[in-house]
């Protein structure tokens, strides 16, 4: 199946079902309207001149008009690109002329970002580019125009000449670790993802999951919309761009029974002074992804926020994205402190970096994935290719994990996080696991700063609770006396605000280290 046929199958079985609520436009779909509306603007690219392998650029805060774009171009081949809503101008002209957009779909103007102006500001520098619609002006009613009255035969008969390994996705990595890459991917690729991601959640029609993640990324296109969709369930959108009160909100007025996030969403919405307010009676499940998902944090989860069945996914936009994920039935334990198993049709397995040979179970290397999830390929970017996936498309993730005799895995951290103190290998993640237990901290993140003595030392950025006293390093080390090996004992304890992030939620360590080589003169 293509992403349209899979689309009209689950439209088949349940038209009446709610397909998609914007709680900030205040609009609802049924999943026949739904249809009515991705076949129209179909039409309505059709129209204007779009067609297969075509790509089409959408840079936009969440809001249904991008739902509807991601499912109207699969329909018709075009291959929708996403762009990341925080881009500037010159992000912007990389992107479209990289992954060369022929049509742009952009928000025209949020909180402080001038969409539309940065467009006609890039626009004369990006060849490729033919079209430009403005959500918000007229622009967009003026496409869905187009698109009245096509013929629906044409429509099905374009579909039926659609391959499932067609390129149907560019999306560009977070950004963490330097540059992003455009991962291009196939409906086959997102499609299947989206589907298994939602039989491990157990989703029916009756589901309504509240999605706060950005849809730029997969983590909300493909975990949440295309998880959606494949099972009948319905996206509730609750605002353009996160916020814990407005997530909260849309949980309790549209009755949610799954909330996505990643981490750092999680602790805003536990820790809002409002929290209390809500009631969240409705969850029984959701997703925490991304990023080293906190145990404490996902305790916090299962108790306060009564997702009982909540699952840790781990994957990465190469892999469309999820490789692995905690099942409902696997024990608490597991589903707190592990990322869970190999995902169906899919085999990972831990390898020596320097080797490339398998390493034993319970011992740390680089994580390998195969499968029907692998990208076809970094956009026009071969070499870069062929160093993530190998002759026997294994992708080489750069991150670090142990799997267990019972095969349920944990991720160490990112091979370019590791530091190295002394000659010890030290995983930042534990010794930030470890300072969650301190009841003064929020939020921590541990980086490796140079250090001519021992190569590198530990550096701990935390984050304290509203209304906690000032700590010093000396407290944060007499905390850690006696229960972490000295070596892993942070030398230096920078109290900050918050973390530089990207868009999805993810810390930028990169940016960390170069503010702490500054901090530390
Ligand atoms: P870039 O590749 O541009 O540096 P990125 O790797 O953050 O950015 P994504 O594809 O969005 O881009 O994220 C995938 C990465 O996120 C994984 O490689 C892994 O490091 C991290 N990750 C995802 N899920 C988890 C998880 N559950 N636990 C720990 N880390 C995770
Ligand atoms: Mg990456």
């Amino acid at each position: 199946d293509t992403i349209g046929d899979n689309l009209d199958r689950t439209v088949a079985a349940f038209p009446q079902r709610d397909a998609m609520v914007d709680r900030a436009a205040g609009t609802k779909w049924s999943y026949a309207e739904l249809k009515k509306d991705v076949d129209q603007l179909a039409h309505g690219l059709l129209a204007t001149g779009i067609g297969k392998g075509d790509r089409v650029g959408i840079w936009s805060p969440n809001r249904a008009e991008w739902t509807l774009l991601q499912y109207a171009t699969a329909k018709i081949g075009a291959i929708l690109v996403n762009i990341n809503p925080a881009y500037r101008s010159h992000e912007l002209e990389f992107v479209l002329n990289q992954s060369g957009v022929r049509m742009l779909v952009a928000a025209d103007k949020f909180k402080t970002s001038d969409y539309a102006a940065m467009v006609e500001q890039v626009r004369p520098k990006c060849a490729a580019l033919e079209f430009v619609v403005l959500l918000g002006t007229d622009a967009w009613p003026a496409l869905m125009a187009k698109g009245e009255g096509g013929d629906p035969a044409k429509l099905s008969e374009l579909q039926k000449n659609l391959s499932a390994d067609d390129p149907i996705n560019i999306q560009y990595t977070s950004g963490t670790t330097g540059f992003p890459k455009g991962a291009t991917l196939s409906h086959h690729n997102i499609l299947n993802n989206g589907y298994f991601v939602g039989e491990l959640c157990n989703y029916t029609e009756a589901d309504r999951v509240c999605i706060p993640v950005p849809f730029y990324h997969c983590f909300g296109m493909v975990m949440g919309n295309l998880a959606c969709t494949s099972h009948g369930a319905c996206m509730v959108i609750p605002a353009p761009a996160f916020d814990p009160r407005a997530t909260l909100e849309a949980v309790e007025a549209e009755r949610c029974t799954s909330l996505y996030g990643v981490p750092t969403m999680f602790i805003a919405e536990l820790n809002h002074p409002d929290f209390g307010e809500f009631d969240l009676s409705s969850l029984r499940t959701g997703i925490m992804a991304g990023s080293p998902c906190p145990v404490e944090v996902m305790k916090q989860v299962i108790d306060r926020m009564g997702m009982t069945e909540v699952s840790i996914c781990y994957g990465m936009t190469e892999t469309s994205p999820v490789s692995t994920q905690t099942r409902a039935d696997d024990s608490v334990e597991r589903r707190v402190s592990t990322v869970g198993r190999v995902g169906p049709h899919l085999e990972s397995k831990v390898v020596d970096p320097e080797t490339g040979l398998t390493v034993a179970r319970g011992v740390p290397g680089e994580l390998c994935t195969r499968g029907y999830s692998v990208m076809l390929g970094y956009w026009e970017q071969p070499d870069k290719t062929a160093e993530a996936i190998d002759a026997a498309r294994w992708m080489h993730t750069g991150d670090l994990a142990v799997m267990d005799d019972d095969g349920y895995l944990n991720i160490t951290g990112r091979i370019k996080d590791m530091v190295i103190r002394g000659g010890e290998n030290v995983y930042p993640r534990e010794i930030e696991e470890f300072l969650y237990t301190h009841p003064d901290i929020l939020d921590a993140q541990v980086i490796g700063v140079p250090d001519v003595k021992y190569g590198e030392e530990l550096m701990a950025w935390v984050q304290l609770r509203e209304g906690a006293e000032p700590l010093t390093a000396e407290a944060v080390r007499e905390f850690a006396q006696g229960k972490l090996a000295h070596y892993k004992i942070p030398r230096y304890v920078h109290v900050v605000d918050g973390f530089p992030m990207t868009v999805t939620g993810k810390v930028r360590k990169v940016e960390m280290r170069e503010q702490s080589v500054t901090l530390l003169g």
